[in-house]
């Protein structure tokens, strides 16, 4: 059995910023980077990506692999173990943890601490034409993608009921001449407030009962999108669409911890509000897996700083545990009694 202070699952901004932290601050840690884990490759979601142009210290954008290899040889330069293996097993019921990777049969590995980053999956509807034109006219991230030229005045659509369809739409209003929002049912599944600002939209024009059901190009951008009514009706219409957004959710990559650690409603990681700490004592979560609001690659490297800090901190007090002596005091009454200044 290997045995190590602190490991790390996952291999995006949020466990490579921890790593980072951690292995300057050398706790040795073990980062398990994942062997094409949930279908994305290691580095996560950024590298499905061409420019990141929204992450500070890069003027003229970065390539969102290009961004991963230079954090991972940052990890690397201060020692953390990268290992390619997907991690299959995590028990967190056990102390230390134990963990199996996808290639061994038996638990092999222990942790005192663990940083859970493994991230999130935008959920899409693979439809014809999808796998041609993503990254080429189809997206998962208005905020992410939506200034990008090819948008800029042209007709773009969003599909999705909820209140991030209605955000991201609101979003693209900045860039394109005419966002259609496409709606499975017959009406809207967001706040009332969010479907006040987003039919108020001039640039917004609604299609409810309705499904896409192609995605039509050029052979290199997107151009169109074939849509359906969901009520039977044959009928297709071609919307002219430079651009596809995605808006109808992500899957949290919880397998590993599913029913060993408390989620919310929609199977995101909780923490406690401000921090990166789940309810169980000594496990860490960061980056998408616990954020369904942000989702971006500046934020997750933000939480991987926090957790990384929070582990090394919780390391440390239980390494070396702080011994308070009780000392004589005086109350009011004049009684003496026995004080814990810790308390
Ligand atoms: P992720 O990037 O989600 O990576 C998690 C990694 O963990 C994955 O590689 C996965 O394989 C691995 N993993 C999962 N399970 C295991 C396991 N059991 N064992 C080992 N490894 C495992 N954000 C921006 O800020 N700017 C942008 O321009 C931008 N563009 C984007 C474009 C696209 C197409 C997409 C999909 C996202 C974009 N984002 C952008 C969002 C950004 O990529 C994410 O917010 C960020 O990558 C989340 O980082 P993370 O550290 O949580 O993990």
């Amino acid at each position: 059995m290997q045995h190590h202070k602190v490991v790390i699952i996952g291999s995006g901004p949020a466990a490579h910023t921890a790593a980072i932290y951690l292995s300057r601050a050398e706790l040795h840690p073990v980062l398990y980077e994942g062997m094409l884990a949930n279908g994305i490759a290691a580095g996560g979601q950024l590298t499905t990506t061409t420019d990141v142009e929204n992450f500070p210290g890069f003027p003229a954008g970065i390539g969102g692999s290009e961004l991963m290899d230079a954090m991972r040889a940052q990890s690397l330069r201060f020692g953390t173990h990268v290992v390619t293996s997907t991690v299959s097993h995590l028990n967190l019921r056990k102390r230390p943890f134990e963990l199996q990777l996808e290639e061994e049969d038996a638990a092999s590995i222990s942790a005192d601490a663990v940083i859970l980053a493994t991230g999130a999956s935008a959920k899409r509807l693979h439809l014809p034409g999808e796998e041609k034109y993503w990254q080429s006219g189809i997206s998962a991230c208005a905020v992410c993608d939506g200034a990008v030229p090819i948008f800029r005045n042209r007709e773009l659509a969003v599909i999705g009921g909820g209140d991030s369809a209605a955000e991201e739409a609101l979003f693209l209003t900045k860039y394109g001449s005419a966002v259609h929002v496409l709606v499975r049912r017959d009406k809207l599944r967001a706040s009332s407030i969010m479907a006040k600002r987003l039919l108020a939209h001039p640039k917004i024009r609604m299609h409810y009962s309705c499904e896409a059901i192609e995605c039509r190009g050029d052979g290199s951008l997107l151009t169109s999108l074939c849509i359906r009514g969901t009520t039977g009706a044959k009928e297709v219409t071609e919307l002219p669409v430079s651009g596809l957004f995605y808006a109808i959710g992500h899957e949290p990559a919880t397998q590993l911890v599913r029913g060993q650690i408390e989620v919310d409603a929609d199977g995101y990681i909780r923490t406690e509000p401000g921090t990166s700490r789940t309810n169980v004592e000594g496990v860490f979560a960061a980056g998408d897996v616990q954020d369904k609001k942000y989702r971006q690659a500046v934020t997750s490297a933000g939480t991987g700083c926090i957790a990384a800090l929070e582990a090394e901190r919780w390391l440390s007090e239980r390494e070396t545990p702080v011994v308070v002596e009780e000392r004589q005091a005086v109350n009011g009454s004049g009684q003496t009694y026995k004080e814990n200044p810790q308390l």
